[in-house]
């Protein structure tokens, strides 16, 4: 693959970058992640919220890939936390994609009033000891929450997915992250689309670089040794996407794009987001 990947800290490799799902229906997700493996993408980021497992997992299926070669990421939804629930909910997540394991199954959110992630990891533990997930991890953990993980549980989390774009770049998380060997995944890292990629900085940047806004945000994250998974349904963008690795930011572009940084969050903040 043209992907380079990362080794998580478990020894597992991960594809730097990947194919995210969010928002595409289950029955236009088999279209959607048909034309992402055929331009390359061999990791793919969905949930069980995200309702796509099914028609993700006939085109996994249906690309005739060895399964090896893919890498397939889903998420525990809120409802299902607890440890009993969340082995249950594994087990209809692995159905659904019509897998026998995942490369990296996720905690979708810490939901700290509920005050259940603690033993919902104990159950993401088991699954990774039970050989059904290849490493294990969060989502939208904020430093607190993972010290918990790490003074309270065995295994310490291989990735934490969190929103992170140049409009949002949390230097504290990434710190965190990389003093405890945890593997930083962005989301939304293209901002949504949103704002960001009209910003007359990234435009003079995709000039100098031949590129467009998109593939320098993304050449950004990579630099930077996140991991990313945009999402894009459109052909072309998806190619696009993936066209990142045949130019580099000089240290002048890094300072240009870490001046964006303007604290604007685009999802819920983890600290109190308690729905579902
Ligand atoms: P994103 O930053 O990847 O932006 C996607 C949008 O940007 C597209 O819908 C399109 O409008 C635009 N876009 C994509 N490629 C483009 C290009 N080349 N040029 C111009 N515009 C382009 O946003 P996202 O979908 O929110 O995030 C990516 C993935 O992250 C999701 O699909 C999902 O897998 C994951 N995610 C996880 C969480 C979580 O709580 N863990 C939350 C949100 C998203």
């Amino acid at each position: 693959s043209k992907v380079p990947s990362i080794t998580l800290n478990n020894g597992i490799a991960m594809p730097q970058l990947g194919y995210g799902v969010w928002q595409i229906e289950d029955d236009q997700a088999f279209t959607a992640v048909g034309q992402a493996l055929d331009a390359g993408y061999r990791s793919i980021d969905t949930a069980a919220i995200y309702g796509n497992e099914e028609g993700t997992g006939k085109a996994l299926a249906a690309s005739g890939l060895p399964r090896e070669e893919l890498f397939v990421t889903t998420k525990l939804w809120n409802g299902d936390q607890g440890y009993d629930a969340t082995l249950k909910a594994f087990d209809t997540s692995l159905t659904k994609l019509g897998l026998e394991y995942v490369d990296l199954y996720l905690i979708h959110w810490p939901l700290p009033s509920r005050d259940t992630y603690v033993d919902t990891y104990k159950a993401l533990e088991k699954i990774q000891a039970d050989g059904r997930a290849r490493a294990i991890g969060v989502s939208n953990f904020l430093p607190g929450h993972l010290e918990r993980l790490l003074g309270e549980t065995s295994v310490v989390p291989a990735v934490n997915q969190i929103e992170l774009h140049p409009q949002f770049q949390q230097a504290e998380s990434r710190a965190f992250h990389a003093r405890h060997g945890i593997a930083t995944e962005a989301w939304s890292p293209l901002g949504q689309g949103k704002g960001l990629l009209e910003h007359a900085a990234l435009a003079e940047l995709a000039a100098k670089h031949g590129k467009t806004p998109a593939q320098v945000v993304l050449r950004w994250h990579l630099q930077l040794g996140n991991v990313v998974i945009p999402k894009s349904v459109t052909p072309s963008r998806i190619a696009e996407n993936i066209d990142v690795f045949d130019f580099s930011l000089d240290d002048a572009d890094l300072a240009t794009l870490a001046a964006l940084d303007s604290g604007n969050r685009l999802g819920p903040d983890p600290a109190t987001f308690d729905v579902g």
